[in-house]
């Protein structure tokens, strides 16, 4: 069925998600509590692609009790970051790029609240800066990882092939002030609910308008 999607409805669809997604204990919102500063929120960010939360958080919760700063993880040697981040998707790739993140970390003096600073550091993509932007300071900013790009479709908000698109896509549609609520209600939600494979649609409030839903249950 399909649907266009007004302000209001986005409210209702990230409010919604984000409380099934809490009631069933998402990784994005119950292990992330521990990430205190925007150091953090990077460092966590650029080791979690590919790997999942709670990989990701037992790693940065050893790396951070050797380094809560980029002036402490400057110090460490690679050798001694992949050993930290040891089990992260890539760790070997990662390591070295968390070196190089924290030495020009140090030569700024601070962890930049820009798209275009962040974006020119070693080991920060295009999603992982925005996630920060969001996470970290606040800012309007739609982290588009893979639970994102799903569901959007999925829904049928947006119809895209690629991340890039689906951000865009989403910039597009959904009111700026909504922006920073977009990546952790999808992730909560893709992390609990809608789940790469098998969804639990029977649980689930969207399949009124839903279009996977109303395309795999088409009579
Ligand atoms: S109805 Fe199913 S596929 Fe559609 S959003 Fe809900 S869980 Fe995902």
């Amino acid at each position: 069925m399909e649907k266009k999607f007004g302000d209001s409805d986005f409210e209702y669809v990230f409010e919604t998600m984000e409380r099934l997604a809490r009631e069933r204990k998402a990784p994005v919102f119950t292990l992330k509590n521990f990430l205190k500063t925007p150091f953090q929120h990077l460092v966590f960010t650029v080791l979690s692609s590919r790997t999942r939360d709670e990989t990701t958080v037992r790693a940065c919760k050893r790396l951070f009790s050797k380094a809560r700063t980029f002036d402490e993880l400057a110090k460490l040697s690679v050798e001694e970051i992949e050993e930290l981040i040891r089990g992260v998707g890539f760790y070997r790739v990662k390591a070295k790029k968390l070196k190089q993140l924290a030495e020009e970390l140090k030569k700024l003096g601070r962890v930049p609240d820009t798209y275009e600073e962040l974006i020119k550091l070693p080991g920060v993509g295009r999603k992982t800066a925005n996630v920060v932007l969001a996470s970290a300071f606040g800012k309007q900013a739609i982290g588009v990882d893979v639970h994102v790009h799903r569901i959007a479709n999925r829904l049928g908000i947006v119809s895209t092939r690629t991340n890039r698109e689906t951000e865009e896509e989403l910039k597009r549609i959904i009111p700026e002030n909504m922006w920073t609520k977009v990546n952790r209600a999808m992730v909560g939600f893709g992390q609990t609910v809608c789940k790469p494979k098998k969804p639990l649609c029977g649980i689930c409030h969207f399949k009124n308008f839903c279009v996977y839903y109303n395309q795999l249950n088409k009579h």
